[in-house]
């Protein structure tokens, strides 16, 4: 099987390594990739938001089958594309991608198919119906921009000032440009958070191992919302019987619901959720893998992933069996100084073979440059070491042995992942 990987982060890094494993695979391109993506695949220069372009490439490559990693091909259509061209790829097609790309569309589905999520206060087509709805409330709530606005677009506060001006970057400065043309107002929930993520061809489905985030910025989950300082995975993170309601209520309703409305979604399905005390109820969708989840969950993975993705895209998942290294992984993610704010690039990075030696370590790269021989910091976001191991403890304490092997300029990495459970504060709490 010859496969082509679209993306070119740490999740994307985590996916090719884990193919590489496979004895059915022959050969990996990564499009673009990065400099540590280049240990394991072809890297071949691309635009992820040009999805004609990308199925030209797939055909040229002569790739069998084409994984998506991040989200903006996928609600561009890059699914739809290789459909007309009769080509293989996992990722749901456009409309099914909405569930991402457009929070009222995925609120809209998840009442139509009487999924538990929270109360809708309004969804404003206006900044002065958004000032009204909040006006009426009192108490916590949770603005969210209905389009993609890479992670930036949801507020969580108590305190009437912060909301008005949300609304008025948000809808009247667009500063998300027209991501914020539409505002969902919601019930903010209380609860620890859970990241389920699953993989299914649109009749059957396989669950990942459930894994937690850490979106804050500093220990102790202090500072601005990032794209993920770390995740973790272990057995027992959630009690058997609850896993079960979140299959009963959420998952199984939520594919169901996609067949209703005529989806054949073949993919990776996210979905973010709140365990609250009245059950698990869904905060979000993502049409795809998350990260730096998908470090945490690729490092447990104890079966054929180029096999399971070759199943998906074929309908026939029910064949698969899937099965999980027992135990737990962590994943610390390594950020530039200043991100996610204005961040340095361009550092040199040592002892990364001194932290890939570690057993049970692997070190993902999210944003590194390959020179020579040597590495360079190239995002925000740069490396995410990454250990599996048969407790939480011991998965943790490898991680961050690899994390201290690794050096640059302004390195930045929380010291807390995997030991405290996240959860947003909400202002006024
Ligand atoms: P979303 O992109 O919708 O997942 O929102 C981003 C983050 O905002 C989530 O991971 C939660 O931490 C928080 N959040 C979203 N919706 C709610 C809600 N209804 N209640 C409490 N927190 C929420």
């Amino acid at each position: 099987m010859k496969i082509l990987v679209v993306g070119g982060g740490g999740r994307e890094h985590a996916l090719a390594w884990k193919l590489r494993q496979s004895s059915a695979v022959a050969k990996i391109w990564c499009a673009p990739g990065n400099g540590g993506i280049a240990q394991v695949a072809e890297c071949v220069p691309a635009d992820p938001s040009r999805v004609a372009e990308l199925a030209e490439l797939a055909v040229r490559l002569g790739a069998d089958l084409t994984v998506v990693g991040p989200e903006q091909p996928l609600a561009m259509g890059i699914a739809d594309e290789f459909a007309r061209r009769g080509r293989r790829l996992v990722g749901p097609q456009r409309q099914a991608a909405q569930l991402e790309g457009s929070k009222i569309f995925a609120k809209q589905f998840l009442a139509r198919h009487e999924i538990p999520t929270a109360r809708v206060y309004g969804m404003c087509d206006s900044a002065a119906e958004a000032y009204k709805t909040i006006a009426a409330i009192d108490g916590p709530v949770v603005l969210k921009a209905d389009g993609l606005c890479a992670g930036k677009g949801v507020l969580v506060t108590a305190v009437p000032d912060e909301a008005r001006s949300f609304i008025a970057r948000v809808m009247q400065k667009r500063e998300f440009g027209d991501g914020g043309a539409r505002l969902l107002i919601e019930e903010a929930l209380p609860g620890q958070e859970l990241s389920y993520i699953v993989l299914t061809d649109g009749q059957h489905f396989v669950s990942l191992v459930p894994t937690r985030d850490h979106k804050r910025v500093f220990d102790g989950d202090q500072g601005p919302n990032t794209g993920g300082m770390g995740a973790y995975s272990t057995d027992g993170i959630i009690p058997p019987e609850l896993e079960d309601r979140i299959l009963q209520t959420i998952v199984r309703p939520t594919l169901r619901g996609l067949s209703q409305d005529g989806q054949v979604y073949q993919g990776f399905l996210y979905f973010g959720l709140m365990l609250t005390p009245s059950g698990p109820s869904v905060l979000e969708f993502n049409c795809r893998l998350g990260d730096p989840e998908t470090q945490a969950i690729v490092a447990r993975m104890d079966f054929d992933l180029a096999e399971a993705l070759a199943a998906t895209a074929e309908g026939t998942l029910n064949r698969v069996r899937v099965a999980w290294r027992p135990g737990a992984s962590v994943c610390v993610v390594m950020a530039s100084r200043g991100y996610p704010g204005n961040y340095e690039a361009g550092c040199e990075i040592t002892g990364l073979d001194e932290a890939a030696a570690i057993p049970g370590a692997a070190v993902f790269h999210a944003g590194t440059r390959l020179e020579g021989h040597t590495y360079y910091t190239h995002s925000g976001r740069v490396l995410g070491a990454t250990a599996a191991a048969p407790s939480l403890d011991a998965a943790r304490q490898t991680a961050y042995r690899a994390v201290e092997k690794i050096r640059f300029s302004g390195a930045h990495y929380r010291t807390d992942i995997a030991t405290s459970p996240e959860r947003a504060p909400v202002a006024g709490d």
